[in-house]
């Protein structure tokens, strides 16, 4: 077995943990800032970068921590620049992660979980039961796995290839909430990788009792898959829905720390022909969000093996914009991005199975 595994791997923990594992080999705290620098900023592989440390100290971090990422397993390019990667933890588990090149920007979208405790109808990875959650050193790994690929450290001041994080990969962030917070915190430090809260949104399916707490002590922008205005068909698509229904996550939303016509809350809705779709549910959507500062995300569903819905028209799809857009929302229409490789929203899965006996090393 490679003895790195033994070792403690530094990515992922927080200031006040590195002081207190440096103190416990007698290096002092004002090293944990130089360490930050190297590990967040140069992203830095291994301890012989670590120029302004001395040797010793250098070879006691080299004796007893590792710096280490998620292994990219497999990469696909979509013909549209979307790249997928599938993402491999020390302990064999797999899991995706996806960037989207846009014109002004370029988006992560993370995963927080293997497979998910949900078990939305329209949804890929609802179909694979939760392995695991990610731990804090996975999810900030995902940013940096990227940053590797396209050369982007030290972190850069202007234009970045990675400029913008969504927590919509595989999983419920919200069910993982203490390690994606911790992560998140990593990303959002200024001395560090240095993304901006406003460039970071974290997608919910509903877990209405962690939104505020997830304004208060992160203040992401959020994003809630919606889907339906009715409780009827909401508890079909999105089963959460039966333990917090519609009400308590519109209040919910009302109440997100921070929200103003700047700070709009996303409502994500996957168009699904003949099951939401229909000119009356816009105008129910539009009843049920009033007095939200909030956009309408509407996304065109992304099929995949065994998937049992259809996508809406092209013009159910147009008529329903227009609806939500007469009302003064804005309602983009997601460009699907990464079909071809099925790296489009709800299209991510692994082969990670629970660990049996005979399974994974
Ligand atoms: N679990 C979180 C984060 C995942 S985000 C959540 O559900 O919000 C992924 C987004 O894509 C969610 O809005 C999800 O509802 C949506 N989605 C899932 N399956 C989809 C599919 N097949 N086509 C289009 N969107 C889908
Ligand atoms: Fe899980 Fe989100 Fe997929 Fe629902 S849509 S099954 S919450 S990943």
């Amino acid at each position: 077995m490679d003895n790195t595994v033994t070792k403690k791997n530094l990515i992922g923990l927080d200031r006040g943990e590195l002081k207190t594992y440096l103190a416990e080999h007698d290096i002092p705290a004002y090293r944990v800032q130089q360490l930050w620098n190297w590990l967040y900023h140069h992203g830095v592989t291994s301890f012989d970068r670590m120029v302004n440390m001395p040797k010793p100290v250098r070879q006691i971090l080299e004796d007893t921590f590792v710096i280490e990422r998620p292994k990219i397993a497999m990469a696909l390019t979509s013909t549209d620049g979307t790249q997928k990667w599938l993402l491999r933890f020390a302990d064999g588990q797999e899991a995706e992660t996806v960037h989207i090149p846009e014109v002004d920007r370029g988006t992560l979208c993370v995963s927080s979980q293997i497979g998910c405790t949900l078990t939305c109808k329209f949804c890929h990875t609802g179909t694979q039961t939760l392995v695991r959650n990610l731990d804090p050193a996975e999810i900030v790994g995902q940013m940096m796995v990227a940053r590797d690929v396209f050369n982007e450290w030290p972190s850069p001041v202007g234009q970045r290839h990675v400029s913008n994080i969504v927590m919509m990969g595989m999983g419920e962030p919200l069910y993982n909430f203490e390690n994606v917070s911790k992560a998140l915190t990593i990303i959002m430090d200024h001395q560090g990788i240095s993304l901006s809260k406003r460039r970071i949104t974290l997608s919910t399916s509903g877990v209405v009792p962690l939104m505020q707490r997830c304004g208060d002590e992160l203040g992401v922008n959020l994003a809630v898959s919606l889907h339906a205005a009715r409780n009827d068909i909401r508890d079909i698509l999105v089963p959460i829905n039966k333990k917090y229904p519609i009400d308590q996550l519109i209040e919910a939303c009302r109440n997100y720390p921070g929200v103003n016509n700047s700070r709009r809350i996303t409502f994500e809705y996957v168009m699904l022909k003949d099951v939401n779709d229909s000119d009356a549910d816009a105008r129910e959507l539009l009843r049920l969000i009033r007095g939200i500062p909030a956009k309408i995300n509407l996304i065109p569903f992304n099929p995949w093996p065994g998937s049992s819905f259809e996508c809406s028209t092209p013009a159910r799809i147009a008529s329903f914009s227009d609806i939500v857009y007469r009302a003064g929302y804005a309602s983009p229409v997601r460009t699907p991005r990464g079909r071809d490789i099925l790296a489009a929203c709800g299209q991510l899965k692994s082969e990670s199975q629970r660990k049996r006996k005979s399974a994974v090393i």
